[in-house]
């Protein structure tokens, strides 16, 4: 027999398993070593020697290893082996810089993995769920990834959607029964779950049946294929604008070839050095060095507490103009407590505060005995028994597991005596119907001691209200009517006001079978009260919203929550003024009847979006699209996963989100807080600023490095550097400071500046300009210098070039103190960077070390330049920078 034929109890036995216990640790560490872990293999990965290969397979960089291999024939040996190891290194930078992206965007997806609840020892936690194997016990419920293949046990409203593995993209009802069928297909087995399958709604229990390679995705899957590595916009636009780049490079170092050749000099020097300006100027390496600033990026966020799922989003998270977050955990603490409830025209008051489970019940001043009070007692009773939560002890303190708001009615029943645990050896629960916030209600089936079972729900008491048909008043039922109806909106009216979270219980009782939908069950109710829970904000967002004010960035909070309650909260946290206009609130009725079209015309007054059901969340990402905003949207259940999808970035909740939002984001919330959203937004805006700032300093170099050997060419000139020397160059002061740029800290504005434009070109904002004038300006004062020292001695040409070398390192290593900041090098404090003056101090000395070690003058072709003669270095080494800083060429344009 196979799993799906056999009952639950003959699957456990198969499987040699207890389904009331799990298996133990130790049995399953066993079981692991033999199957292996519940892993898909991957397919192949690039190696190591390969990947450092790749590093030479650029076409300049062969022609120059050609080259210097003919020089090294022709008897230039120091040469050849010098520019030899030159590329070397160079290669290897570049391996490592590679690898080290590569291991950090593969540290990133096992931060993302995902994990199980599993039974094991008797007691439910949450593993890796690569741990898991066959016979463990698992608990799944909406929003989750089946993490094994299971034979289901327990099912309640089970639906679990397929498509990865059938195609079929409707969800199939689950059930734990068997089925007899020899041979039935994939899609029929509906007491089995698969792996890699999603939950779409319910909640279950299941025996792992098959692990990894063994489970139906292994079979039929085989291998999966590593997720391709998606670029950046600015990636994008950077290839292409590489092959510009290139081709202009080249273009010029073939002028200068040939006026070289033109002028007289000879083709086989002329040639090498032509080859060494092109692997010198061509920024071929810039795609790798924006990777390798993106992924440090990424390190940051995730010290921040923000995981980057698709590394695009570091770039839009500086574009982003709207922030759409949710309200409860994200904006608030989600730690609540019942202060207020209210039943039958009474309002009672609980002390106490936290899960702290001791606390006194008040009607008015007077404190009261919950037994005597009829609806108080009921009350609390139901909320303890329609609940999924559990309070456990962890060390001296309680803690809540499962659902806050829950948690919250079990320990406001707590405080009454009436515990979970002993009300439950009298009720049976017979059935449940899980929440899900599209219906705002949860409901479960209860056996009484006496036999008799009734229906207790809750939920959103705008909801539970259209359900009851009867209120419970001073012990008796009435019929729900006029009055009534507004003395319980007024109830949750003046509760939602002092920013209580409401839930409403209800009950009925019930007689034949048990119906299988909730619809059936959830009407005809009899409302018995309300409580009323306090979830305070979190302290650091109201700051967070005001700094993204600041920053051009809207936060508009959604929420399930009643409107008031919503709206009080807003006004705490500074995303709605004191005096709330009508026109910033906007509640999931209105929004039903809107088109997106509707929508869009007054969405943007709109700060608050109450009792939203989660579709409508796309409704308005979409809204927000249309009017330009590029919109981060949080989410955490199943149905926000298309929300989440079509947002510039989608944000799901590391603590609270489902395996489905988490893998629709781009982004996750490792502490569900809105605060890290500001804080990913300010890394983000930094991250692209700081690529701004290499790209600026590196193309400067470039064009200075190009310039000057051309202008040289021009004016009949000998070689101002030898080839070693522009190597160096591209090596050591091209490659140390424009990494330490990556690693710059923000410039101050960075939040006061308005989201940047999704479409903005590499060179926005001034950047082109301030690339082209700096980088003339380097080529001229390295010639004007090579010129004044030349013209002084012709015949000590080497004297010269070390002159004009030393002037082109020193004006950029001063230059890149002017790429920090958009405004001028004195708007900041040049010692800040920490890793830039490490960067700048190390290229200085190298250069001294090239140029006064006389075991480096012969590589290198320089001589020791006299004292006086560094004024000159120095005085026109600081032109380029100095001459245009402040003035109106440096602001932005
Ligand atoms: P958000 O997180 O988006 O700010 P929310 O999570 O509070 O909003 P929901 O969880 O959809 O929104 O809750 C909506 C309403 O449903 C709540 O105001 C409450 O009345 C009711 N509700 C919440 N949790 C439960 C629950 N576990 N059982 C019954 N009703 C619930």
């Amino acid at each position: 027999m196979i799993y799906h034929q056999m009952d639950e109890n003959e699957a456990a036995k198969s499987l040699h398993t207890n389904t009331k216990t799990g298996l133990s640790t130790q049995l399953a560490d066993e079981r692991r070593k033999k199957v292996g872990r519940n892993e898909l293999s991957e397919g192949e990965k690039q190696s190591a020697i390969l990947l450092f290969f790749s590093q030479f397979k650029d076409f300049m960089v062969l022609v120059l290893l050609a080259a210097t291999l003919i020089s090294g024939l022709l008897g230039e040996y120091v040469d050849a082996v010098a520019i030899m190891v030159i590329v070397l290194i160079n290669g290897l930078l570049g391996f490592i810089q590679e690898r080290k992206a590569e291991k950090s965007l593969q540290a990133l997806k096992n931060l993302s993995a995902p994990k199980v609840a599993v039974l094991r020892d008797g007691r439910w936690s949450k593993i890796d769920s690569k741990e898991a194997v066959p016979g463990d016990i698992l608990k799944f419920s909406s929003g989750d990834r089946i993490g094994a293949d299971l034979r289901i046990i327990v099912f309640n409203n089970l639906e679990i959607e397929e498509s990865a593995l059938t195609g079929e993209s409707i969800p199939s009802q689950k059930h734990s029964h068997p089925i007899l069928d020899d041979n039935p297909s994939l899609g029929d087995l509906n007491n089995m779950a698969f792996m890699g399958t999603m939950v779409t709604r319910g909640n279950g229990i299941g025996i792992v049946t098959a692990t990894g390679m063994n489970t139906a995705m292994g079979k039929i899957a085989g291998m999966i294929q590593t997720a391709e590595t998606v670029m950046t916009p600015l990636q994008r636009r950077l290839d292409q604008l590489g092959k510009i780049l290139i081709t202009v490079a080249l273009l010029l170092t073939v002028m200068v070839v040939l006026a070289g050749i033109f002028h007289g000099h000879d083709i086989y020097t002329m040639f090498l050095a032509g080859v060494s300006l092109a692997v010198a100027a061509i920024p071929e390496g810039l795609p790798a060095i924006v990777t390798v600033a993106l992924s440090l990026g990424v390190q940051r966020m995730i010290r921040k507490n923000a995981i980057v799922r698709k590394l695009p989003a570091v770039e839009t998270l500086g574009c982003a103009s709207v922030i759409c977050s949710d309200k409860t955990g994200t904006m608030t603490q989600n730690k609540m407590t019942v202060t207020h409830l209210w039943g039958g025209g009474k309002t009672w008051t609980v002390t106490g505060s936290g899960y702290d489970s001791s606390g006194d019940f008040f009607d008015m001043e007077r404190k009261v005995e919950v037994e005597r009070e009829k609806t108080l007692h009921q009350l609390l009773t139901f909320g303890t028994l329609c609940n999924n939560a559990e309070i456990k002890l962890s060390g001296a303190d309680l803690i809540v597991e499962g659902d806050p708001t829950e948690g919250a009615l079990l320990i406001a029943g707590a405080k009454a005596g009436l515990e979970k645990a002993s009300l439950l050896q009298q009720f049976t629960i017979e059935k449940e119907y899980p929440f899900d916030s599209a219906r705002k209600m949860m409901s479960v089936i209860v056996k009484s001691p006496s036999g008799d079972r009734f229906v207790v729900t809750k939920g959103a008491p705008d909801v539970l209200a259209l359900k009851s048909d009867a209120i419970l008043w001073d012990g008796k039922q009435k019929v729900f009517s006029g009055q009534t109806v507004q003395e319980v909106n007024d109830a949750v009216k003046q509760l939602a006001s002092m920013a209580l979270r409401t839930i409403a219980i209800a009950y009925k009782p019930m007689k034949g079978k048990i119906p299988e939908k909730a619809e059936d069950v959830e009407c005809n109710l009899t409302l018995i009260g309300l409580q009323g829970m306090i979830d305070p904000p979190r302290a650091e967002v109201k700051a967070a919203v005001k700094e993204c004010r600041g920053a051009g960035i809207k936060t508009v909070m959604i929420t399930g929550d009643h409107v008031d309650t919503a709206c009080a909260i807003a006004r705490q946290l500074g995303i709605l003024s004191k005096s709330t206009k009508e026109s910033e609130v906007m509640d999931g009725r209105r929004l039903n009847e809107l088109s997106v079209k509707e929508l869009e015309a007054v969405v943007e007054g709109i700060s608050v979006f109450a009792r939203v059901s989660p579709e409508h969340k796309l409704k308005i990402v979409n809204a927000l699209q249309n009017r330009g905003h590029i919109v981060a949207m949080t989410g955490d259940g199943v149905n926000d996963a298309p929300a989440i999808k079509s947002a510039d970035i989608g944000i799901a909740m590391g603590i609270t989100g489902t395996d489905v939002a988490k893998e629709a984001s781009s982004l996750i919330l490792l502490d569900d807080n809105f605060a890290t959203i500001k804080a990913a937004i300010k890394e983000g805006r930094n991250i692209y600023e700081n690529i701004r700032k290499f790209i600026r300093y590196l193309l400067a170099s470039n064009v200075g490095e190009i310039l000057v050997m051309l202008f040289a060419m021009l004016m009949s000139l000998p070689l101002p550097l030898v080839p070693i020397q522009i190597l160096w160059v591209n090596l050591v002061t091209d490659g140390l400071p424009a990494m330490a740029l990556g690693l710059d800290q923000p410039e101050e504005n960075v939040m006061q500046r308005n989201p940047r434009h999704p479409k903005e070109g590499v060179f926005a904002r001034g950047l082109g300009w301030k690339i082209l004038s700096r980088g003339f300006l380097i080529g001229l004062v390295t010639l004007v210098a090579f010129v004044i020292v030349y013209h002084r001695n012709p015949n000590d040409l080497p004297y010269a070039q070390t002159v004009a070398f030393a002037t082109l390192v020193m004006a950029q290593l001063i230059h890149v103190f002017d790429c920090r900041s958009e405004i001028s090098i004195f708007s900041r404090n040049p010692f800040e960077n920490k890793y830039l003056v490490w960067a700048v101090i190390s290229s200085a000395l190298l250069m001294f070390v090239v140029i006064y070690v006389p075991v480096f003058q012969p590589i290198f072709h320089t001589v020791a330049i006299e004292p006086r003669d560094w004024l000159l270095v120095l005085g026109m080494s600081a032109v380029p920078t100095f001459l245009l800083a402040g003035t109106f060429f440096s602001r932005k344009r």
